[in-house]
């Protein structure tokens, strides 16, 4: 399906509106029955029609519908956040028992959930260097029911091999879950590379204006139907149909945004790149990069989020280099239209900081909206103040 198509036109019905271009805000709790028995109806399958805005809503349809469309998925559902998201597919497909073979270092709130609360119900999670397919295989347990990917990671930038992981998943009754946040379907369709359920959280760059936080859970109709009948009922943190119109607002101009940011993305990691105080930047379609040939056979663009690693060790010199960016913010997230940047050393406690220890040390960079000659402006003045 033509992309255009789908951000532009697909699942909108604007004859029933007025002819209306913007779709309408349904914002509605629940909705009314002339018919008892379609009142049944609604009750005994609730994904069939509209009946109580914590499952169905119009609003909120048109988004499924255009979301499910850009991952080549049968369905998806669109959750309050992308926290939200995982959390209903990796319950979804785990009991009592079970394995879970996970990348290491996944999301912050995947961790969270597979080292605090899954094993309260019996459910253990093995991490793995997922970079190779062997660790994947030999990481599988009889009991194991889930891979979960993350590709790439977004502060080292980490890839699997996501056809070789979902064949071998295939070929053992696995499930694999996978965070495509940093790519969006547009720069890598997992769906097609053989996942199921493909996750990424729309807060970032579907939304794109840092306004409002969405996630997304696209696979099979069967799948899809699954979890909400269970999970996404249940948990009760669907999106809400104000915050589903600005995730289709900000659709409308998704792929002028990544080529944009691609684009200023390239001129900045040149910049950073050559720089005598910057040892080295991290970035998977940069020629240095250690996977770069599987980065660029399984995604086909990068978008904006770099590493960068000063040359200095010491923390103050990285703390002074971020307080001294003019423009670029320094905040949690990335997708919009700011530039933002986040050192890791703020996740620790200075006497946790290890020089020597690469991780510590690294910057990640966001690069939004503004113009690339600002943003080098601005990284350069605020690199002149450190020490080499
Ligand atoms: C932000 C983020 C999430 C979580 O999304 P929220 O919408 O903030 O809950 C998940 N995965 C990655 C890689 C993220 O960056």
């Amino acid at each position: 399906m033509d992309i255009s198509y789908i951000i532009n036109e697909l699942g909108e019905e604007r004859e029933n509106y007025f002819n209306a271009i913007a779709p309408p805000i349904i914002q509605t709790s629940n909705f009314s029955f002339k018919k008892v028995e379609d009142l049944r109806k609604a009750f005994e399958d609730e994904m069939g029609g509209y009946l109580y805005s914590r499952g169905l809503n119009p609003t909120v349809e048109i988004l499924r519908k255009k979301l499910a469309a850009l991952d080549g998925a049968e369905d998806c559902l669109v959750f309050n956040s992308g926290a939200a998201a995982i959390f209903a597919g990796v319950f979804a497909n785990v009991k009592s028992g079970d394995h879970i073979v996970s990348v290491k270092a996944p999301y912050t709130w995947a961790q969270r959930m597979f080292d605090v609360i899954l094993p309260r119900f019996g459910v253990t999670t093995t991490y793995i260097d997922g970079t190779e397919i062997d660790n994947w295989e030999s990481a599988t347990q009889a009991s194991t029911s889930l891979y979960y990917l993350e590709s790439p990671n977004s502060w080292d930038f980490a890839l699997q091999p996501l056809a070789e992981v979902s064949a071998l998943a295939k070929s053992k009754g696995i499930i694999t879950f996978i965070d495509n946040s940093f790519c969006t379907p547009l720069y890598q369709n997992v769906i097609g590379m053989g996942i199921d359920l493909a996750m990424q959280t729309a807060t970032k760059y579907i939304s794109g204006h840092s306004d409002t936080l969405g996630g997304v859970l696209s696979g099979s109709k069967s799948m899809i139907k699954k979890i909400f009948d269970s999970e996404y009922l249940n948990i009760g943190s669907g999106i809400q149909p104000f915050n589903a119109w600005l995730l289709i607002r900000g659709l409308r101009t998704l792929p002028a945004r990544l080529a944009r940011i691609s684009k200023t993305t390239g001129e900045v990691l040149e910049f950073v790149k050559q720089h005598q105080k910057i040892e080295s930047v991290i970035f998977p379609f940069d020629d240095a990069f250690p996977q770069v040939s599987l980065a660029r056979q399984q995604m086909t663009g990068a978008c904006g989020l770099m590493t960068i690693v000063l040359k200095t060790r010491d923390m103050n010199e990285i703390v002074l280099f971020c307080e001294s960016l003019q423009h670029i913010m320094m905040a949690v997230s990335w997708g919009g239209h700011e530039s933002l940047v986040i050192p890791k050393c703020a996740g620790l406690k200075p006497n946790e900081f290890d020089p020597k220890n690469k991780e510590h040390r690294y910057i990640r960079l966001y690069v939004g909206l503004e113009d690339s000659g600002y943003l080098i402006n601005d990284l350069g003045q605020a690199l002149e103040k450190i020490k080499e």
